[in-house]
């Protein structure tokens, strides 16, 4: 999978609520801590240091390991205890898991913002 300036040049594995409307206008940014479809754990003190950023990121969200963290709705807190990510569309969806390393976060720091 290809990537410029932190938007994705293929659909392949986007949430189509996550294509559609945050990198389509141009509100939203995938930081890739690993080849795409690999699994790691370099992005997590990234999405705490996005956390923690919020407001002077103009932050909406931040999604990493399939959890989801919402300016305005969470308290600042360890990844570890953020909500897990939405997969209601799925089959049999539990903890976020919306199927592969991709489409989880666990390849990439997703950060949507205001
Ligand atoms: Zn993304």
């Amino acid at each position: 999978m290809l990537y410029a300036s932190g938007q994705r040049l293929s659909n392949t594995n986007i949430p189509q609520h996550e294509f559609g409307i945050d990198h389509c206008r141009g509100m939203a940014t995938d930081m890739m801590v690993a080849d795409g479809g690999v699994k790691t754990t370099a992005g997590e003190p990234i999405a705490e240091w996005v956390m923690n950023h919020a407001s002077s990121l103009s932050l909406e969200y931040v999604m990493w390991g399939q959890r989801i963290w919402h300016h305005g709705q969470d308290s600042v807190k360890p990844w570890s205890q953020w909500r897990y990510q939405s997969c209601t569309v799925i089959p049999n969806c539990v903890n976020g898991d919306r199927g592969d390393n991709t489409a989880n976060h666990w390849d990439h720091v997703h950060v949507s913002y205001r």
